[in-house]
């Protein structure tokens, strides 16, 4: 039985971090009509209305999305990325929209997107949305395993976010299991992890999992609070594996920008290449 909604976190600083590299990684990949695919392992919705009773419970927009709104002298890729964001919403500033829709607003048109979602009322939603553009196959199954048997791509080029709700700890096993196996089969994909900052000693297992999986990459954490072990989360991090070796450099300059925007002197970031 899933429980998790994104509909509740929808805009949040997490969806920042994870949204912003996404859009960074995506711009690279696709500057070129090459062939790719895009992977998103869990989905979502694909867009959100935050003026609603789910987004309006805990108003998380107002610690990410609404904060870069509100912001004055934007750096160029911020900005670029606010406008993507707007132009996606129909200039809504209620509407926020998830990682398939982002992604569908960069491929170009000989890319493709494999879109895995269980949920039934967000994977309606989300088939609803997609509906129409032929490059675009919603799948109502495990994204885990969907990821598994799409890889080696035929493209030979493939872009993979997999961004788990974590409500079931057995995530943070499947997760390096699923990159394991998928690195093995297709090395050279460029694949994204989203984790949540929780509970640092969970984060330091995972991060000595995957570098051990001998793959170059990269993670960048952003913290609106201090560390609280067990306490809620504080922040969020992104794994890149075979990340564009233009990336470091551009989330070396945003992060600083991003903490101190969104959180002030309570925020803060990390970046490591390794
Ligand atoms: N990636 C989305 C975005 O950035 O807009 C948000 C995804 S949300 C954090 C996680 C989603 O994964 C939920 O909608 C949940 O229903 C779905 N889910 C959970 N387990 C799954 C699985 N094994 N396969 C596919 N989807 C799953």
């Amino acid at each position: 039985m899933l429980s998790y909604r994104h509909s509740f976190h929808a805009g949040n600083h997490a969806d920042i971090l994870k949204h912003l590299t996404l859009y960074l990684v995506a711009g690279y990949l696709t500057r070129k009509d090459k062939p790719l695919v895009y992977v998103d392992t869990h989905a979502g919705a694909g867009m959100y209305q935050l003026n609603q009773k789910h987004s309006q419970q805990n108003k998380e927009y107002l610690t990410g999305i609404q904060k870069l709104y509100d912001a004055e002298n934007l750096p160029p890729m911020i900005s670029d990325f606010v406008a993507l964001i707007r132009s996606v919403s129909d200039q809504h500033e209620h509407l926020y929209p998830g990682s398939p829709m982002i992604a569908q607003a960069m491929l170009t048109a000989g890319q493709r997107m494999m879109l895995h979602e269980l949920h039934p009322t967000d994977l309606h939603q989300l088939k609803q949305l997609m509906e129409g553009d032929r490059r675009i196959r919603v799948l109502g199954t495990d994204g885990y395993q969907g990821l598994i048997s799409i890889v080696p791509p035929k493209e030979r080029r493939a872009l993979v976010l997999i961004d788990p709700p974590y409500e079931i700890k057995r995530d943070y096993d499947l997760v390096c299991s699923t990159l394991e196996k998928a690195c093995k089969r297709f090395g050279s994909g460029v694949y994204l992890l989203w984790y949540p900052i929780v509970d640092r000693q969970r984060i330091d297992a995972l991060h000595g999992k995957i570098t051990r999986m001998g793959v170059p990459g990269l993670y960048a954490e952003l913290s609106i609070e201090a560390d609280q072990s067990g306490y809620g989360m504080t922040g969020s991090g992104m794994i890149v594996l075979n990340p564009p070796y233009v990336l470091e450099q551009q989330l070396q300059t945003l992060l600083p920008w991003l903490a101190s925007t969104l959180a002030g002197t309570s925020g803060s970031y990390q970046l490591k290449a390794f």
